[in-house]
């Protein structure tokens, strides 16, 4: 194979380094901004080329050993040959160059938020099962593929889930519980999922089955197992699907659901309610986006896309009032619930999609909007009405600053302006960033 010396002048966003031979650029994975290297010329293409590390000549300040050993096979994690100060640094950049080629010149873009110890941090865990041979293997999907990596220990998820997985596969053994066939469409479980709050742990099995023998004995032998474990739900899904998880459940053990505690209020989280993956860097990202929106007890606020409702019930406290919407069904429910639980009474929880809710609320007239839009961002309908109720502030909590970027462009052509970007790493040792940016309207 041929190979070149090169050094490379830059990473992607994904944290993939560039550099350039006769005008196209050359992608090396696991290679890090200045450092000298000798690659592999892997593939080369009509407008790109594409290489792999064979030896790094002159390594850079930020790398390091990764600590997993299946890292360079699995691909869940991108950042591990890079120091955790590397990896902030990485990432802080990737917001300021996203700005800057926006045209925001003038926006400062803070140091991003790092967490003390950036491993074990996971809070759910999906894991599929898939047999091998005479053996059964759960472990994480290849990138790109159904290749199942198994591992020891995963260092971004959080111990006693590493313990879980494996309990599960040796009571599957034990009771002969068939791990499901996606090409036959045989077998019984197909992914394990596991969420865990300070106190509790909840285990889901995913089965293609509702029923099947052996079941009670299984629950028993992963319960004597794990003592940990507070809950055991069945969620099962019989459609030849990517999906993990199906409509109908089963509580198998335990109450069905969990309960977590995130800046001083309890949250119940069901198997299928979104909930934030990192407890300890959720916390300082809320604690900012409230102390951005300066709330005060006449603020009338819209949580937009609000999951189980944590941010509206964190920033009732200081509200008059809070209004939540989020398109999942069950997280709304939980949401209500959860207000309830926690003696909350001036926060309302509807189920809609977000630029459908906002054509029909006829509530008193939002101060303050929080939106905490998917990877996608916001629909143009959404930031059109948001943009008619004219509130004094929008803090826009973001997990991909790129669309985040282009609904700021929307919003400033209606009359808001800002001055700074909050990056907070919420998955370390991997290539994402989220940031939170505080939007004032502009005097009429
Ligand atoms: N603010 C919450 C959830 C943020 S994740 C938290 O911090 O925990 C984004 C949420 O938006 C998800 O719960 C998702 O179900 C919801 N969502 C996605 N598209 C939506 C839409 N069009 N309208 C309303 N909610 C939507």
């Amino acid at each position: 194979m041929k190979t070149l010396e090169i050094t490379i002048d830059h990473l992607t966003k994904e944290g993939v380094g560039v550099t350039r031979i006769e005008k196209k650029p050359m992608y090396i994975m696991y290679a890090i901004e200045n450092e000298k290297i000798l690659a592999n010329v892997e593939f080369v293409g009509k407008r790109n080329i594409f290489g792999s590390v064979n030896k790094v000549l002159t390594p850079s300040n930020y790398r390091c050993n990764p600590k997993c050993n299946v890292y360079y096979q699995c691909g869940g994690c991108h950042l591990q040959h890079m120091t955790y100060e590397g990896q902030l640094q990485f990432k802080t950049n990737v917001v300021k160059k996203l700005y800057k080629e926006a045209g925001f010149e003038n926006i400062k873009v803070n140091k991003c938020i790092g967490q003390d110890v950036p491993y074990f941090y996971r809070n759910k865990i999906q894991s599929p099962v898939k047999r091998s041979g005479k053996n059964i293997i759960a472990g994480f999907y290849k990138e790109d593929s159904h290749e199942i990596i198994p591992f020891d220990k995963c260092y971004v998820q959080d111990e006693l889930s590493n313990k879980i997985i494996k309990a599960v596969v040796v009571a599957m053994k034990e009771n002969k519980i068939e791990p499901y066939n996606e090409d036959l469409e045989t077998g019984i479980v197909r992914h394990i999922l596991i969420r865990r709050a300070s106190k509790e742990t909840m285990l889901v099995l995913v089965t293609k089955v509702n029923s099947f023998a052996g079941r009670n004995n299984f629950v028993k032998s992963i319960r004597n197992k794990v003592k940990e474990i507070t809950t055991i739900v069945q969620n099962i899904n019989p459609r030849h699907t990517n999906v993990i998880l199906g409509e109908k459940e089963n509580i198998l053990y335990g109450k069905g659901f969990i309960v977590d505690t995130l800046c001083n209020i309890n949250f119940k989280i069901s198997p299928k309610s979104f909930y934030q993956i990192n407890k300890e860097q959720c916390e300082k990202l809320y604690n900012k986006a409230i102390e951005l929106a300066t709330l005060n007890k006449d603020d009338i606020v819209l949580d937009a896309y609000c999951g189980i409702g944590t941010i509206g019930m964190i920033a009732s406290k200081k509200a008059k009032l809070v209004y939540g919407v989020e398109i999942i069904n069950d997280a709304i429910k939980d949401a209500r619930i959860n207000a309830k639980n926690n003696n909350i009474n001036n926060a309302y929880f509807y189920c809609a999609d977000a630029k459908d809710f906002m054509r029909k609320y006829d509530g008193e007239a939002m101060s303050v909007v929080f939106v905490d839009p998917p990877r996608k961002g916001c629909s143009e309908q959404f930031l059109n009405s948001l943009a008619h109720f004219k509130p004094k502030k929008i803090v826009y909590i973001s997990c991909n600053p790129e669309t985040q970027v282009r609904d700021i462009k929307y919003l400033m052509a209606k009359g808001y302006t800002f001055n700074e970007v909050h990056p907070f790493d919420m998955f370390p040792q991997t290539f994402h960033v989220e940031t939170v940016v505080l939007l004032n309207k502009k005097n009429d």
